[in-house]
Order: C-alpha cells, then structure tokens, then sequence
C-alpha cells in the first residue's frame, strides 16, 4: 500500500512510519515541522514539508496514487489548548477539514486516526470502554473528538472509511525513533531526565488520590505496539472495520511505581518531591482494549512498565538532546 501519514516527523508518527515501511508499504510523509523534527524522518521516505490548512499542497500530495492515509498531524498539549483553543482548533479541526477534502477530490477514502483517551474526560469508571461517555474536559480533547464525529458524517456521506485509534499513554521507543516534545510534559521522559540531572527533581502531583498507593494511575502503551495496532488497522480497513478503538496496555501503573520501575531499569535514583495536584487528573485510567485485540488481531509484546522504560531510557542516552535536527 501507499500510505500517506501527516504528522510523520513526530514521536508516534515517526514510529508508526518505520513499522509501515518494515512490514512492505510505501509511506509519504507530510509534515509542516512545527512540533516534529527532520532528523525523526525515517530515511529514504518520500517526505513533504507543507501544512494541511495549505489545500493546494495536500491535494498536490494525494494526488500522487495513495491508498490510505495515516492522519497524526496535531496540537497535542492539553494545557496549551486550554488558554489558546482556537490554536487548538484551527490546526487540528480545520487541518482535518483540509485533509479531508483532498481526500475526497482525489478519491481517497482509507483513513486511519490518531485520537486519544482525552475523548473520555474523566471518565467514572475506571476501566475504559469504547462505549463510555464521550465528554472531554479540555480543548484538546474537544478538538479529538470533532474529528471523530466528521469521520463518521463523511463515512455516511461520501463513503470515507474512518478508524480512529484512541491511543491512552503512549510511551517507549524504537532505537531509532523516540519521544522528544518542547516543552516535555510526559512523565516517563521527565522522570528519565530528572534521573540523568538534565532537570530539577520530578514533582509528583499529588500523592492523596484514591488509589494503593496516592498516586494518579495510567495507562502506559509502548508506542511499538501502538504501531503494530495502526499496521494491523491499516490493512483491515478494506474488511470493513470502522468507528473507534481503545489503544491501552489492558493494566495500569501508578506515577510511585512508575518511578520505582524507572530507577530499576537505570540503576540511577530519581531525584522527586510531592506537590499539588495538576489540575483535570482523574485517579486512575486504564483502558479496555478487547475490542482492538478481538477486531485486528492486536497482541501487545509490552504488556510490563520495565521494558517500555528501557526502551526509553535507551533512545535517552542515545539522544541525550533529543533530535539535533
Ligand atoms: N505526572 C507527575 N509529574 C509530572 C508529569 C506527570 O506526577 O511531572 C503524572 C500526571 O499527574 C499523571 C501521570 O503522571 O497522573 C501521567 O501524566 P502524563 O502527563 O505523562 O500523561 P497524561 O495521563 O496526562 O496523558
């Protein structure tokens, strides 16, 4: 297949492509390079540096016989959507809307989406299933979430074939490709880099909720198995497999165990202290991934927080930087 995947210069994008590629498929990159890095290009892919509210470039793009496209091109700091939504909607809604028309002028109609927990807000159950209330709580997931809901009017109007994969922690890397946001806001890079005195102590925040052990609990997916889910969609979508799919790790893990398991891979103490809650965490959330792993035959290969870390802590040191470039 020819795939084109926005977004393909960022963390998951980059991962997602080098899978694509390993598994026989040809992939064209589009990215505006705004939060992605050139040096995060997997070598030797058609690779096209524009934006998607630029019509005329993503229709120039697809008009180039693509079979499918991999749509991850988005804001995605849930603190910033906050105080700039419109930021938030313009490039993420509106980008979509371009996208989509291209799509549809040049006949293209597999389209695979990178959504995320952040539909759920704060869910009251504590197990996530796809058929749990949709009713995110800041403008991120807002802007997730129209996206979604516009798949489904094109899927009835103009026969788009729309998967969204809603991912929950996205965390690990490949030895090539790995996590490197400005600013960082994630925890297991912050607390690899609070390990490796890049930066001051890590702040849990809040150690009063109501789990084991008063920390929030999170759903930590390697992003290589991430990748194997968006492989797996990829070839479905033409046996007719639609509509949302939860992407979680099936258990959860608490920021503590989190930063106990990272000071076991690295062998290094992770300098910390608790502060105050941040704002909008829910006490715990893990999600029910059954359905991902019953429809596209998903079997996660990292089902334990150690090995995600190692791997993250292994493109850390090869990249103590992040990408240079
Ligand atoms: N967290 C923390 N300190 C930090 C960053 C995150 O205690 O410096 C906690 C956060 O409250 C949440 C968990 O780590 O419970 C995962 O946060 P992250 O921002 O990585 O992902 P989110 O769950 O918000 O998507």
């Amino acid at each position: 297949m020819r795939v084109c995947v926005t977004g393909g210069a960022g963390y998951i994008g980059s991962v997602v492509t080098e899978y694509l590629v390993a598994a026989g498929h040809e992939v064209v990159i589009v990215d505006n390079l705004s939060t992605g890095h050139s040096g995060a290009v997997t070598d030797n892919v058609e690779f096209h540096k524009g934006d998607l509210l630029d019509r005329s470039f993503i229709e120039s793009v697809l008009s180039g016989s693509i079979d499918a496209v991999c749509h991850f091109a988005a804001f995605s700091q849930v603190g910033e959507s906050v105080a700039d939504p419109l930021k938030y909607y313009e490039n993420n809604v509106s980008g979509a809307i371009s996208l989509l028309h291209a799509m549809k002028t040049a006949g293209v109609t597999d389209f695979l989406f990178s959504s995320t927990a952040a539909v759920y807000g704060e869910p009251e159950e504590t197990l996530i299933e796809e058929t749990s209330a949709l009713e995110p709580v800041n403008a991120y997931g807002n802007t997730k979430l129209a996206i979604e809901r516009m798949l489904q009017d094109c899927s009835k109007a103009w026969g788009l074939r729309p998967l969204s994969l809603r991912y929950f922690n996205a965390a690990g890397a490949t030895k090539l490709h790995g996590e490197d946001h400005r600013p960082e806001t994630h925890l297991i890079p912050l607390v690899l880099d609070a390990a490796l005195g890049r930066r001051g102590e890590l702040v849990i925040f809040g150690d009063d909720y109501s789990t084991p052990d008063g920390t929030c609990i999170r759903d930590y997916i390697h992003v290589k198995d991430l990748a194997t889910a968006h492989v797996l969609g990829l070839e479905q979508l033409s046996d007719g497999i639609t509509g949302a799919l939860n992407l979680g790790n099936g258990q959860g893990f608490s920021v503590l165990q989190v930063i106990e398991a990272a000071e076991r891979v690295m062998g290094i103490e992770v300098p910390r202290r608790i502060g105050e809650r941040r704002p909008g965490d829910p006490a715990v959330l893990v999600a029910s991934s059954g359905n991902a792993e019953r429809l596209l035959g998903w079997k996660r290969e990292y089902p334990e927080i150690e090995p995600i870390i190692k791997d993250a802590f292994g493109w850390r040191k090869e990249h103590p930087d992040g990408y240079t470039a």
